[in-house]
């Protein structure tokens, strides 16, 4: 079997598997649990489309706009079901609205997260709020294409890598195509967070993940997870094991520690995320609920953030000002030691032994935010100026 590209690089966007004429390409799972394209050189007939649409062998180009707003939606109910500032419902419901498709991310089975479009505001809450885990494309975009075709509008909501996979797909920016990537730590491994459920659900199958619920502080800070025999477990995000072996980039995809689709400057037209210090920059949005922070890259996004303002409270904000707390939007995480170690022993030792050891704070390691906070800003200043 031959490989599009140098698997380290490789994002796993699905653009190749999309394009391929003759489905020579199937997307297979590797021992760390994501999922890569695989040539079958029986059935390959060298047209060389799997390389010419991949985005990191042919980057697409970026946009100029550069505007960057700190937003939250008025209403309160809508705050509460997403994930920061609801920014991403809004222009879903714009969309639908309009007679548009969304596509988003949605739980797809037990362990499974995938992209779907809709069509009906109905199914809305099934892409909305994050899922800490890299979501399978599938065909998606040959759909997201006939739909461009016939004239019907589409808001495609994804990573940076996989709105840099469906534009290189579709070679080309239609008017009616509107794309909104996310502020990506990076993505954890499929096969990681389907062992961690079978473990958590070893009385009853788990049935439903919240990955930003609200806590007991009334926060959007928690994992919500509701068994099969109705019981519910509520944790914080720094219990839980799965999000710490995340956040210590334990199980983070190969290509996610040197992304090439991160930045200021984006092929997306929007950029959504969490805005982290709105309490030290813009303290009359915050409210405990989230603020999120927009960045906004050509006019489709501007006109697409016009059309949903009436909803929104929002503030100018700058570029460093969303990075602040938040240097994925403009770096990947570093690679980590750790991160060999855990998947050595995954699969021979219990998962959540080895996250509880890999995952313990070592002696010293816990710092004062404040200390924290000033080696972020300092950081920060150098990255902008
Ligand atoms: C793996 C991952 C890492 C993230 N890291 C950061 C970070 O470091 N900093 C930060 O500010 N924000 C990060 N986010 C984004 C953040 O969690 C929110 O999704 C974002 O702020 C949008 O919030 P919202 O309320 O507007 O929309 P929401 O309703 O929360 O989400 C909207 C859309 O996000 C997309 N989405 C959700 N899960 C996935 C997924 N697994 N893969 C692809 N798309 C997905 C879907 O298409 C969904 O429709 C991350 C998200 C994911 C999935």
């Amino acid at each position: 079997m031959e490989t599009v590209i140098e698997k380290q690089l490789c994002t796993g966007c699905h653009a190749c598997f999309n394009a391929c004429p003759v489905r020579a390409i199937r997307m297979e799972e590797d021992e760390e649990g994501f999922l890569y394209p695989l040539i079958d050189p029986q059935l390959c007939v060298d047209c060389g489309k799997c390389q010419a649409v991949c985005p990191v062998w042919h980057r697409p180009e970026c946009n100029e706009k550069e505007d960057t707003y700190a937003c939250a939606a008025v209403e309160r109910e809508l705050r509460l079901s997403g994930s920061s500032g609801a920014v991403f419902t809004l222009l879903a419901e714009e969309t639908l609205r309009e007679g548009g498709l969304v596509c988003g991310a949605a739980y797809n089975g037990p362990g499974k997260v995938r992209h779907i479009l809709i069509d009906d505001v109905s199914k809305l809450s099934q892409i909305r709020g994050t899922k800490y885990v890299q979501s399978e494309i599938g065909d998606v975009y040959q759909h997201i294409k006939a739909a461009l075709g016939k004239g019907r509008r589409v808001l495609f909501s994804g990573t940076g890598c996989q709105v840099a996979g469906l534009k290189s797909y579709l070679g080309e920016d239609p008017p009616e195509l509107t794309t909104v990537d996310l502020i990506c730590h990076g993505v954890p491994s499929p096969a990681v967070w389907r062992d961690y459920l079978l473990e958590l659900g070893e009385d009853s199958p788990v049935a439903e993940v919240g990955f930003r619920a609200r806590g007991t502080t009334g926060k959007k800070d928690s994992f919500r997870y509701r068994l099969q025999n109705g019981k519910e477990l509520l944790r914080e995000q720094k219990e839980d094991l799965y999000v710490k072996g995340f956040l210590q980039n334990l199980y983070l995809r190969s290509s996610c520690f040197s992304c090439a689709f991160k930045g200021t400057k984006r092929c997306s037209d929007l950029t959504i995320g969490d805005f982290w210090s709105a309490k030290e920059f813009h303290p009359e949005l915050e409210d405990g609920l989230g603020v999120s922070a927009v960045l906004i890259h050509s006019e489709k996004g501007a006109s697409a953030l016009r059309k949903i303002q009436p909803r929104l409270k929002w503030e100018q904000a700058s570029p460093a000002e969303a990075a602040c707390w938040n240097e994925c939007l403009v770096r990947s995480v570093d690679q980590t030691d750790k991160r060999a170690e855990f998947y050595s022993r995954w699969r021979k030792e219990n998962l959540m032994q080895v996250l509880q050891d890999l995952t313990a704070a070592e002696p010293g390691q816990a710092q004062e935010k404040s200390s924290i906070a000033k080696r972020a800003l300092r950081k920060l200043k150098k990255l902008f100026s």
